[in-house]
């Protein structure tokens, strides 16, 4: 691909942009609005993971230095208290919610409870990939149905790929990549059509960033139809995605069968302090929400200016065209200190990047202005 400018006047381009938002992190290293760093990347701009980047809440913190006091202790009673935060939640009982470690540990639950050889799990193209990694593991079948041209799940081809060996049936609403969601009434007339021998994973990691009328939490559908399970994380909007904290909503005897593939005391003492606590946080939801939905309107804004395309996101993520493979396109961004989403090999010339601060998400549109000149991506 054609750069328009050497690396070294670029790095300086960007550096200057990024220079001015520069400040202390609370982990003492210099990054860019003072959002922490993952592991040992101090020195770059996270927006590979849709991740949260203003991570738990003040009062979730203090929540996390008194669990650190009883870290001598098996988690027990914060297990149960947090399964009756949820259940209340939700306005279900506590015998529908099962605690994973993250929401890729239900994932991989639900895949050993109903995926076996012989039997076959259908997922869309492209989707999140936990679930068809452990359809691996299991040595079952794997059946993909593109997205439409739209970009959406293919309701009507994804029932139609069910039969009596299907297991599990995946639907990410919404979607990872896209950030296209399956509205509420187009979930409900699939769930008539799958076979009730199969079991259908509905997983709305980011459901709080759905503003689309049309949506619709799965969580009234569990009791008409108990082959559902809902996937749901503290990940992204409450911002623990290292804390690894998600859960599973099911009819009661479905939720026994998944929590029979969890393991012991899955979930730590830490990241259940915290999730206790972001749940009694009321603020919490509503501002994030705000704050990441607002700032992937910017960015909507100002690649609607530049005349670029993009698939128009429920999610606190945004795939972009850049007319090329992207896989030179995310070095490019890595050479500048920028971290952005995995190539998707079925969306090869759409870049996936995560909503950040603001001025994170104006340091990536600065690049890319430089590293996809808008003609290319047309
Ligand atoms: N589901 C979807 C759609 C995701 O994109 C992710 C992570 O990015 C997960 C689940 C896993 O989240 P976690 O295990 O952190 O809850």
């Amino acid at each position: 691909m054609a750069f328009p400018m050497s690396r070294r006047r670029f790095a300086g381009t960007v550096g200057a942009a990024l220079g001015v938002a520069l400040l202390p992190s609370p982990f003492g290293a210099s990054r860019a609005s003072g959002a922490p760093a993952r592991g040992d990347l101090t020195d770059r701009i996270l927006l590979d993971a849709n991740e949260n980047p203003y991570g738990p809440s003040p009062a979730s913190l203090e929540a996390l230095a008194k669990a650190g006091r009883m870290a001598g202790r098996y988690p027990g009673a914060l297990e149960e208290e947090l399964k009756a935060k949820i259940a209340a939640h939700h306005g279900v009982s506590e015998d529908h919610v099962v605690l994973g470690c993250g929401s890729s540990d239900i994932l991989r639950m639900a895949g050993t409870a109903w995926l076996a050889p012989g039997r076959s799990l259908v997922a869309a193209e492209p989707t999140f990939e936990a679930v068809l990694s452990y359809a691996g593991v299991t040595h079952s079948e794997t059946i993909r149905v593109p997205l439409t041209s739209d970009h959406r799940h293919d309701l009507d081809r994804m029932a139609a790929a069910c039969n009596e060996r299907t297991g599990l049936v995946y639907v990410c609403n919404p979607n990872n990549p896209t950030g296209t969601i399956v509205s509420g009434d187009a979930l409900e007339a699939f769930l008539r059509k799958v076979p009730s021998s199969a079991t259908v994973l509905i997983d709305e990691a980011y459901h709080h960033f759905v503003e689309n009328p049309g949506y619709r939490t799965a969580m009234a559908m569990i009791e008409k139809h108990p082959n559902v399970v809902i996937a749901r994380t503290f990940s992204k909007i409450y911002g623990m995605a290292g804390l690894r904290v998600g859960y599973g909503v099911a009819s009661p005897p479905t939720a026994a069968t998944l929590r029979g593939h969890a393991s012991w005391d899955n979930v730590n003492l830490a990241g259940l302090s915290i999730a206790i606590a972001s749940l009694k946080d009321a603020d919490l939801v509503t501002k994030n929400r705000r704050l990441l939905n607002d700032t992937r309107r910017w960015l909507c804004d100002a690649l609607d200016r530049d005349g670029r395309r993009y698939i128009p996101s429920e999610t606190n993520f945004l795939m972009i065209h850049v007319g090329s493979d992207v896989a030179p396109v995310i070095r490019a961004f890595k050479d500048q200190r920028i971290q952005i989403g995995r190539r998707f090999p079925s969306l090869s010339d759409w870049l996936r990047v995560s909503i950040g601060t603001r001025e994170e998400t104006a340091a990536f549109m600065t690049a890319l202005q430089k590293i996809v000149p808008r003609r290319a991506a047309a």
